[in-house]
């Protein structure tokens, strides 16, 4: 097989590699398409879950089944489908116990890019097919499915981690595609206003898309003071964090928080920095303000749910899609918008028209 890989840090290039084998319950794809996600990025150039060598990279695709193991049910060869980022062992005790994404120990249902090659190849392996592998409906477009895989199941996961609920005021930071679906799912649990942080202008007019009341732009001064002011001082019901950083972020979460309010966080934290919260922004500890932070879940009802919201028009994803490109060997052009990030990209994908 052959596929774009992280040679080594900050390096990137097209690998050749035996393919993948199968077991009894595993599948063999082939991608229709692709899409490059910041946590790529993190990887390879930001040392974030520490150097990987000759690793495909890539978690975010929808394909076609080529081959499936002899205990595969509801899967067969020619099947189109949605890969979800995040392939849990269903079996594993942390599954049973709601955190799939943590199956094997903590991350490891994360396993494309991450400890196993990813989703940038001219086949790839899916551990757990009937557990993992989304029917993709016929009219969805491959690269639209893409969004699927990751952006919407995790930016929907920081409203689940936050709890959003009807009439809920909710500060979302970071306009990126993570926060543009979080922001999105916020409107679907039924938020009022939304305060939407970022400030590159495709982001932004996006944002007012998706439902954004208000858009906080961090350069133009402290985020908590910005929405502190916009609220008489009283902040948010629930702050969703999809960007920003590890040093600053989470104090600055809690301070715009009311007190008995929820901060969900999913993003991917340098792993070499602190969270620094001050005490008395956290009620010196008796606020009850809770933090969870979490791994998009995985698998496949959950992309088959949220695939259903497309097909029935709740979500449009295809608007957060600002680059499209035909030809696998493209792969290195998108990871290359995501790595400089012009002020145009939202979310490039990737159409693999030209494999066989
Ligand atoms: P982007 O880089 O596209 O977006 C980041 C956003 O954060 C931008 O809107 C940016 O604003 C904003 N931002 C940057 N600096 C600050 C700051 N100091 N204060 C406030 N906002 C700021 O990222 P993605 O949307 O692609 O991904 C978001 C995060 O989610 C990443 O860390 C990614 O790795 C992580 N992730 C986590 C997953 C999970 O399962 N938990 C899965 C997938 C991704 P601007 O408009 O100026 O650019
Ligand atoms: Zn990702």
């Amino acid at each position: 097989m052959r596929g774009f890989a992280m040679i080594g840090p900050n390096e990137t290039g097209f690998i050749e590699k035996d393919d993948p084998k199968i077991g009894p319950r595993d599948a063999l794809i082939k991608p229709l398409a692709v899409a490059p996600c910041t946590s790529d990025i993190h990887t390879v150039y930001e040392d974030a879950i520490g150097p990987r060598h000759n690793l495909i990279l890539g978690h975010e695709a929808s394909g076609v089944v080529m081959a499936v193991g002899e205990d595969v049910k509801d899967l067969k060869v020619g099947d189109k489908v949605i890969v979800p980022a995040i392939t849990p062992d269903w079996s594993d005790v942390a599954s049973q116990a709601g955190f799939g994404a943590h199956s094997g120990g903590c991350l490891s249902g994360w396993k494309f890019s991450n400890i196993k090659d990813g989703v940038f190849a001219n086949r790839f392996h899916v551990n757990d097919a009937d557990g993992n592998l989304a029917h993709m409906p016929e009219d969805l477009d491959p690269g639209v499915a893409c969004m699927l895989s990751d952006m919407i199941t995790t930016g929907f996961h920081a409203d689940e981690l936050a709890h959003v609920e009807y009439g809920d005021t909710v500060a979302v930071i970071g306009i990126g595609p993570v926060g543009l679906m979080a922001l999105k799912g916020a409107v679907l649990h039924g938020a009022s206003r939304i305060f939407a942080v970022g400030s590159r202008p495709k982001s932004v007019e996006v944002a007012k898309k998706y439902g954004a009341t208000d858009i906080i732009d961090y350069h133009k001064g402290d985020i908590a003071d910005q929405i502190l002011a916009l609220t008489d001082n009283k902040g948010v019901d629930k702050v969703l964090i999809a960007g920003g950083d590890t040093e600053h972020t989470f104090d600055q979460a809690v301070r715009m928080t009311k007190p008995g309010g929820k901060v969900g966080n999913v993003a991917y934290l340098n792993g070499n920095h602190m969270i620094e919260i001050k005490a008395a922004h956290w009620g010196v500890g008796m606020s009850n303000i809770t933090i969870d932070g979490g791994l998009t879940p995985g698998g496949r009802l959950r992309m088959e749910k949220l695939a259903s919201l497309i097909e029935n028009g709740r979500l449009d994803p295809s608007l957060m899609i600002t680059h499209k490109f035909h030809g696998f060997d493209h792969i290195q052009d998108a990871l290359e918008l995501m790595h400089q990030k012009p002020a145009d990209v939202i979310k490039p994908v990737v159409y693999c028209d030209d494999i066989d």
